[in-house]
C-alpha cells in the first residue's frame, strides 16, 4: 500500500512515520509513505498556493491548480477514468464523510492512496468536485489543517494490512472490530473489554479476580460483557448496529432491567 501526501509542512510527518507500528511497517517494506511539498508545485516566485476567498470573509483558501499538479505528477489517472478499486484521492476535510473503522476496512485492497491536506479557510471547491474520490472528516471538529487528519488514517490503514501487526490476532479483537457495516454503512462493532497488567492490587484496586483464574470460557464471557458494558456506558450508539448474540442481548436487558432478588 502506498500513500502520497500533498500538503505544504512535509516536515510534519517526519516523527509520526517514524515509531511503532507504522515505523515498523514502513522499514519492512509493508507500506510507503511520502509527503510532497505542495508548494513545488507553483510556479511563481513566491510559491503561491492560497488566495482569498470569493464573495469575502475571512482567511484564505488554496487553490485548485498545484494540487491537480501535484495529483498530476505522480501519475495518477484523472476522476472520470480513475480505477478506485485501484487508487483513490482523499481530500481531507471537516465537512467530509466521517472516517471510520469499516471505512478503514473498505480501503485495504486499494494500491495507492493520495491524501490531500487543507489549510487555512480550506480548499477550493472544485478540487473536491474534479480531483477528490472522497472528503473525508477524522471527526466533529475543526483542525488547523489536513495533517493530523491524514497522519491518522495512514496510522489506521496501516495497522489493517497483513503483517504489520506483531500478533495478528490484535486487530480482530479490536475495538469496532466486528464484520464489517450493516445495510445503512454503520460499523457492527463494539469497544474492546477493559484490560489489566500487573501488579494485581494497585493503590489499593484489584484487578478482577477472573482474569486470574486461568478459566479461559470464563475469562472469554467477561470480556464479552464488559464490554458491552463500557459501550453501553461510552458509545450507546454503537450498540444500536451492533452484531450482537442472544446472550449479548440478555446480558443488556439485565443490565436495564436486573433480576429481581428474591425476598427471603
Ligand atoms: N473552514 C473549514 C470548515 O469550517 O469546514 C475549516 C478549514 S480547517 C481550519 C483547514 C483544513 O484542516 C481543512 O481544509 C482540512 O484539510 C483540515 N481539517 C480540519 N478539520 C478536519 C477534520 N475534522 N477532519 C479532516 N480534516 C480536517
Amino acid at each position: 500500500m502506498r500513500f502520497d501526501i500533498i500538503t505544504i509542512f512535509p516536515d510534519f510527518f517526519t516523527g509520526p512515520l517514524e515509531h511503532g507500528i507504522l515505523g515498523r511497517a514502513i522499514e519492512a517494506g509493508l507500506v510507503q509513505v511520502k509527503a510532497h511539498n505542495l508548494r513545488d508545485f507553483t510556479d511563481d516566485r513566491h510559491q503561491t498556493v492560497d488566495d482569498r476567498p470569493f464573495g469575502g470573509g475571512e482567511g484564505m483558501v488554496l487553490t485548485a491548480e498545484p494540487l491537480f499538479r501535484a495529483v498530476e505528477s505522480l501519475g495518477i489517472a484523472p476522476k472520470a477514468s480513475r480505477d478506485q478499486a485501484r487508487e483513490q484521492v482523499i481530500l481531507l476535510s471537516a465537512q467530509g464523510r466521517r472516517f471510520s473503522q469499516s471505512w478503514a476496512r473498505s480501503l485495504t485492497g486499494v494500491e495507492r492512496i493520495t491524501l490531500l491536506c487543507g489549510r487555512y479557510e480550506g480548499v477550493d471547491e472544485r478540487v473536491s468536485e474534479l480531483l477528490a474520490d472522497e472528503e473525508l472528516s477524522i471527526g466533529d471538529y475543526v483542525l488547523s489543517g489536513g495533517e493530523l487528519a491524514a497522519a491518522v488514517v495512514v496510522d489506521a490503514l496501516t495497522r489493517l494490512v497483513p503483517g504489520a501487526l506483531g500478533n495478528a490476532e490484535s486487530s480482530r479483537n479490536e475495538s469496532f472490530a466486528a464484520s464489517g457495516a450493516d445495510a445503512a454503512g454503520q460499523d457492527t462493532g463494539i469497544l474492546d473489554c477493559p484490560q489489566y497488567t500487573r501488579p494485581s492490587t494497585f493503590r489499593g484496586h484489584t484487578a478482577p479476580a477472573v482474569l486470574q483464574s486461568g478459566n479461559q470460557r470464563q475469562i472469554r464471557q467477561w470480556r464479552r460483557e464488559q464490554a458491552l458494558a463500557k459501550t453501553r456506558r461510552n458509545r450507546p450508539d454503537l450498540l444500536a448496529h451492533a452484531a450482537l448474540t442472544e446472550a449479548d442481548r440478555k446480558f443488556l436487558q439485565e443490565m436495564d432491567e436486573p433480576p429481581e432478588r428474591e425476598t427471603p
